[in-house]
């Protein structure tokens, strides 16, 4: 089959590669219909992680039921699924809490697996034809057949979720306010979640002014952060007293790529948009230790974090991946009712052949490159 393969630094390449195959009873086969580049993708892409040259990406997948192990009993052949981007057993001690991203079965020693990704497991991305499921009666979720909401749909496999995830770690309540730093994908959803939530006041930092346009065309209020200090204009338009929560979908690129210790710096603004006693929910990605890095290297998740100023704040803060599973067959249930679109994110639609292109392009956050899906 076709797929998406990392060549090395800013470089991929549609290639053939092996057909993947059930391995387990518990599998199944999916015929990908929409998978989606991620801002997370484009940490391997950029050479800022020990990901291996050869590996397939795509954690964002969907499509439709080709064959089914024999131990499946809930999803069936023709069945139009959505995968959550973790890989989960649904068994162990945290998939049973409902902390699926930290399912302790898929990727020992570490908790948490994930399609495609470094250090995630053994399992092949669906930036391709075909993708294998594990645990599929676990992982997949059941769509409506056919092929309408097809972009609202492939939103559910994790940025969706993942907004409102960070809203939730956040602890957003009707008619709170809430200040969201980054308004790639990941942000202008968790600012879409807390329009739906009944925030008072939703603000969204960036500097990329298409971006800023989707959260003003959602009810937000666009902060440019390189018009003037962020953490002022939060303010300024909070009483003076910052917002109630706060989100980070910005993660460690908000910093240089390597060198000497670098400070937190969307993090250490978020503490200061943030009123005292507010709760802060961190999704943006700060990447552990690797291996192959040096010590001191800020791209190594090691960052100046003003813990002082968060401790005078009295503030709480909820951070790690998202668990889609927790919010995915809700979500879905909003875009079927015809109350939630969150394709609206979606700039570019391209076959899998344009991935290339469409890499280079999101990943220098060009105009029209919020969010590419493509179409194998
Ligand atoms: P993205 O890179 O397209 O979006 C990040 C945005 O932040 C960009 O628009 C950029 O202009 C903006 N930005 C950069 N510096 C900033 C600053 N100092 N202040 C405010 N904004 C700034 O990527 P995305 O797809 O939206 O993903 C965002 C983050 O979320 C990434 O780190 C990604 O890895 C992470 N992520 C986490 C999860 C999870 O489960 N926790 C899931 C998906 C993605
Ligand atoms: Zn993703």
């Amino acid at each position: 089959m076709r797929a998406v393969v990392y060549k090395g630094t800013n470089e991929v390449a549609v290639e053939q590669v092996d057909d993947p195959r059930l391995e387990a009873p518990t599998d199944v086969l999916v015929r990908i219909t929409t998978t989606a580049i991620c801002g997370s993708d484009l940490h391997m892409y950029e050479g800022r992680t020990v990901a291996e040259t050869g590996i397939v990406f795509g954690h964002e997948n969907m499509g439709i039921v080709e064959e089914v192990g024999s131990g499946v009993t809930r999803i069936r052949k023709g069945d139009r699924i959505s995968l959550p981007f973790n890989v989960a057993c649904g068994f162990c001690k945290n998939c049973l809490a409902g902390k699926s991203a930290f399912c302790l079965t898929v990727n020992p020693p570490y908790a948490g697996g994930a399609y495609g990704y470094v250090g995630m497991g053994p399992y092949t991305g669906g930036q391709a034809e075909y993708l294998r499921v594990p645990f599929a009666d676990y992982n997949a979720l059941v769509l409506p057949p056919g092929d309408e909401h097809e972009n609202d749909y492939a939103m559910l496999a994790d940025i969706f979720p993942t907004g409102y995830h960070a809203t939730v770690l956040a602890d957003l309540n009707p008619g709170e306010s809430i200040v969201v730093f980054g308004a790639g994908p990941v942000g202008l959803m968790a600012a879409y979640s807390a329009v739906l939530k009944g925030a008072s006041k939703v603000f969204v930092v960036d500097k990329v002014a298409s971006r800023l346009k989707l959260a003003e065309d959602i009810g937000a209020i666009p902060i440019d952060f390189s018009a003037g200090d962020p953490v002022e204009q939060v303010v300024d338009q909070t009483d003076g007293l910052g917002a109630d929560k706060g989100v980070d979908a910005v993660g460690y690129q908000a910093t240089a790529d390597s060198g000497e210790e670098q400070p937190a710096v969307v993090l250490n603004q978020l503490v200061d948009a943030v009123r005292h006693t507010g709760r802060l929910g961190i999704v943006g990605l700060y990447l552990p230790q690797d291996p192959g890095a040096p010590d001191e290297n800020a791209a190594n998740g090691r960052l100046l974090f003003n813990v002082g100023r968060f401790f005078e704040k009295g503030q709480k803060m909820g951070t790690g991946q998202a668990d889609a599973k927790a919010y995915n067959a809700q979500l879905r249930d909003l875009i079927v009712a015809g109350r939630a679109t969150p394709s609206f994110v979606v700039s570019k639609e391209v076959p899998l052949d344009e991935a290339p292109d469409a890499y280079a392009r999101f990943d220098a956050r060009e105009d029209g490159y919020s969010k590419v899906v493509l179409k194998p």
